[in-house]
């Protein structure tokens, strides 16, 4: 049987192609569906912006579970097209949802911490009242009410896990800008008072096989949760642990949000309490600095060994 994932070489659907295999024993416990065959879709098998194709997607590969790691990610571009974002971020995982209550099997959507405003320095719940700042945040909180809304009634599995700051080693994210500038920069100011959880992408994609299992057997657990990485911090600071974990000598300065200003505002307390989805599913959250000395290597230029020196 299938798990199918909405979502090919992005960060989270890439992870969740490598985790169709085996595990490393550092990845944690590997589970049963990610010993399943998983099946991601690209773009040209089932595009967003097409809500019903992706509908009839679903029902043609009648999967085990579904898992959405597609979105309009785009957070700055979604100021200037956020009814395109809206399309691919809520009608498309309605779509889904509706496809998956359907077959009556698991549905596990991603959102994000950019539902909330940022006010605060309490790590926000679940059932704290989301209130975004900017139209990603605004697509994706529609998508999180057209899910719940696909779904109410109908006794269906689901879950819908917020997560922030999302990091692998590949795709576009601040671990690999950070690691580019410093090639050619040995001083950089990166903004200190927005705080928030990098998350790995790897122990994303475990977090939902590992939510979509529980939910077949379990569909009482289905609700809105939120996963991100440990400890909370700066992008400044976590500027800092990267170029100390990859031998860099780069000088970070923090600088307030106000002197970075983007098209798109971002919230400036991101943390997210996790605490939900340790109860209910047993999840912890993910040390990033541990998962960045996973990825490093394979982003940083091979150390030539004594035997390869040239003489
Ligand atoms: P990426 O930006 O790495 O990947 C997005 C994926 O969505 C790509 O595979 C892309 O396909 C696909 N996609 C975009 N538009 C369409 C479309 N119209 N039809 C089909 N596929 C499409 O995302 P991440 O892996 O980083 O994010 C995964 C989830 O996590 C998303 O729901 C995101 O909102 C959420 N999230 C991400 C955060 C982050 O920091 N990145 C923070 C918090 C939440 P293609 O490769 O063809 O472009």
């Amino acid at each position: 049987m299938t798990v199918l994932v909405f979502g090919h070489s992005g960060q989270v659907a890439t992870e969740l192609r490598r985790q169709a295999g085996a595990r490393d024993s550092a990845s944690g416990p590997v589970s049963t569906l990610a010993r399943n065959r998983v099946r991601t879709l690209r773009r040209d098998h089932a595009d967003l912006s097409d809500p019903a194709a992706c509908a009839a997607a679903i029902h043609a590969h009648a999967p085990r579970a579904v898992i959405n790691a597609a979105a309009y990610t785009a957070v700055d571009a979604a100021e200037g097209e956020e009814a395109r974002a809206t399309v691919i971020n809520a009608h498309a995982p309605a779509a889904m949802a509706r496809a998956c209550a359907a077959l009556d099997i698991p549905f596990v959507h991603i959102s994000t911490d950019y539902v909330f405003d940022g006010t605060g320095t309490e790590a926000r719940t679940p059932a704290d009242r989301p209130a975004p700042q900017n139209a990603y945040g605004r697509s994706k909180l529609a998508g999180e009410e057209a899910v719940r809304q696909a779904m109410a009634g109908r006794g269906a599995r689901y879950a819908i896990l917020r997560t922030s700051w999302v990091f692998s080693a590949h795709g576009a994210n601040f671990v690999k800008t950070m690691l580019r500038l410093s090639d050619c920069r040995d001083r950089l100011s990166v903004v200190g008072d927005q705080i928030g959880g990098p998350t790995s992408a790897r122990a994303i994609a475990a977090a939902c096989l590992e939510i979509a299992e529980q939910l077949m057997d379990a569909p009482g657990k289905s609700g809105l949760y939120h996963f991100s990485g440990a400890p909370d911090v700066s992008w400044h600071g976590f500027a800092a642990a990267i170029y100390a974990a990859a031998g860099r000598q780069v000088r970070v300065d923090a600088i307030p949000t106000a002197e970075y200003p983007t098209p798109a505002a971002r919230p400036l307390n991101s943390r997210l309490d996790c605490s939900l989805s340790t109860q209910v599913f047993g999840l912890t959250r993910p040390d990033w600095r541990r998962e960045l000395t996973h990825i490093l290597p394979s982003l940083l230029p091979p150390i030539l060994t004594e035997l390869e020196s040239p003489a």
